[in-house]
């Protein structure tokens, strides 16, 4: 598949070549990375997670209770997308709601992993990822709630690039924690992913949490060369499997071979992040997801006599199992007599994480950390919800302080062959440092599948 950057000088006849080869291999995949396979406008095609709103798609965030929804709208993203050049193109398949860190709590059936189809993709942007992977997508957008992108782009192979909080408008965006979830690329490489990224940033009256700043492009302004201080955080590593930890090591001793400079340090909080998050996000989950009754979005049960028992309804029978165990998590963690406890404390703990955080980076430019304690499991290997959660670990903290970090494959790991993906991760607002050392990291390591598989 060409890049997005080489497809930036091809003729709009030859896109149109494109579109259609593409759409024709999308529609032949085994995969399942497609919920839907519309096109809006000319321009390069960019899939688009299925919680991104696109003005009259069928949009369904991989939930039974939005199926028949169309989208009265197109989200911010969007406009600017097409105000770049850009098209939306298909709807890439997600956990419900984005809860989940495999894809298998869609409602449209689980995307596999094209490295092995055993594998999940990881999610909850398990079908932008997968496709991308697959080269059934030149590029595409996911969101990134506690890992979204990054882990599926990790467990695939591909780049994915999760923005500061507040760069990119979530006008338009199936709302999960709100004070946590940015839309962001899921691309082939970084380069692809700073054209993305430069293209649906910006400000925005429509999201109250958008920041004001100038729009600035990174493409075209990475500096790969420049030599930047990286602090690795050891206390942490220990947890991930050997493969990741080899891989890690040997991606520190990359960065130093090209001239960074590693720092070690240590983080007490890191250990609080999987229930600081589970605790928020399902709270705000809980309160957004409210207003899936039946009356305004998507399905409404049939044969019901009540207003309430029109709500009761439409709700068990629309929402999955997993999406159902968040809302009564949020929703008990909001009650009063818990409230203080439970919400109020992990907003408190947020605060902390924020301040080691924000000490590490008085003295480092970037962190280096593993995406995912694992390679991609198999499909039903992590049926156990507190395993999924588990997963998470090294992904949810940048979302809780907001900051920006990508994800790029550094090696397969030699038993499986599965693809293994580190972040980068900056200060907030300092992604042009970050695309410094994403593009230095991805040269200097010069990824290529050993197709050990
Ligand atoms: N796996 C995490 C969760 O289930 C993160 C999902 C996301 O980033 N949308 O909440």
């Amino acid at each position: 598949m060409i890049t997005l950057k080489e497809a930036l000088s091809k003729t709009p006849e030859a896109i149109q070549t494109l579109r259609d080869e593409i759409m024709a291999a999308a529609q032949a995949s085994e995969l399942n990375a497609y919920i839907g396979f519309e096109q809006s406008g000319d321009g390069i095609p960019i899939l688009l997670k299925d919680n991104i709103q696109v003005k009259d798609w069928s949009v369904t965030s991989g939930s039974k209770i939005l199926q028949g929804y169309i989208a009265p709208y197109d989200a911010t993203v969007v406009k600017n997308l097409r105000a770049a050049g850009f098209a939306p193109f298909g709807r890439a398949n997600m956990d419900e709601f984005a809860m989940g860190s495999t894809t298998e709590s869609s409602y449209y059936g689980v995307t596999r992993n094209p490295r092995d189809p055993q594998c999940v993709p990881g999610g909850s942007s398990g079908g932008s990822a997968a496709a991308v992977a697959a080269g059934i997508a030149i590029a595409a957008l996911g969101s990134d709630t506690g890992g979204s992108i990054r882990q599926p782009a990790a467990y695939c192979g591909v780049v994915g690039f999760k923005p500061t909080y507040g760069r990119v408008s979530r006008y338009g965006l199936g709302a999960y924690a709100s004070s946590l979830d940015q839309i962001g690329p899921i691309t082939q490489n970084v380069e692809d992913a700073a054209i993305l990224y430069d293209a649906i940033k910006g400000h925005d009256p429509k999201d109250s949490t958008s920041a004001e700043f100038e729009k600035e492009p990174i493409f075209g302004h990475i500096d790969p060369t420049r030599k930047l201080t990286i602090a690795v955080i050891d206390n942490y590593i220990d947890e991930a499997d050997s493969a990741i930890q080899d891989a890690f090591a040997r991606t520190v001793e990359t960065l130093e071979a090209a001239g960074h400079t590693i720092i070690h340090r240590e983080m007490t909080n890191t250990k609080y992040d999987i229930a600081t998050y589970y605790i928020l996000a399902t709270a705000e989950a809980a309160t957004n997801l409210a207003r899936y009754d039946g009356v305004r979005y998507g399905r409404r049960a049939e044969g019901v006599t009540s207003t309430e028992e029109l709500f009761f309804k439409t709700r068990s029978e629309g929402f999955g199992e997993e999406v159902k165990r968040r809302i009564l998590l949020g929703n008990f963690v909001l009650s009063s007599g818990y409230y203080d406890a439970y919400y109020l404390k992990a907003q408190k703990v947020r605060h902390l994480i924020r301040d080691e955080y924000n000490a590490i980076f008085e003295e480092a430019d970037l962190i280096l950390s593993p995406v995912a304690p694992s390679v991609a499991p198999k499909i039903g290997e992590l049926a156990d919800p507190l395993e999924m959660y588990k997963s998470d670990m090294y992904t949810l903290g940048t979302n809780l302080v907001g900051l920006p970090a990508l994800s790029l494959p550094v090696a397969d790991d030699p038993e499986t062959g599965m693809p293994i993906g580190l972040q980068l991760i900056a200060k907030a607002f300092d992604e042009k440092t970050l695309f410094d050392g994403a593009l230095g990291l991805e040269q200097a390591v010069n990824y290529t599948t050993t197709g050990a598989h």
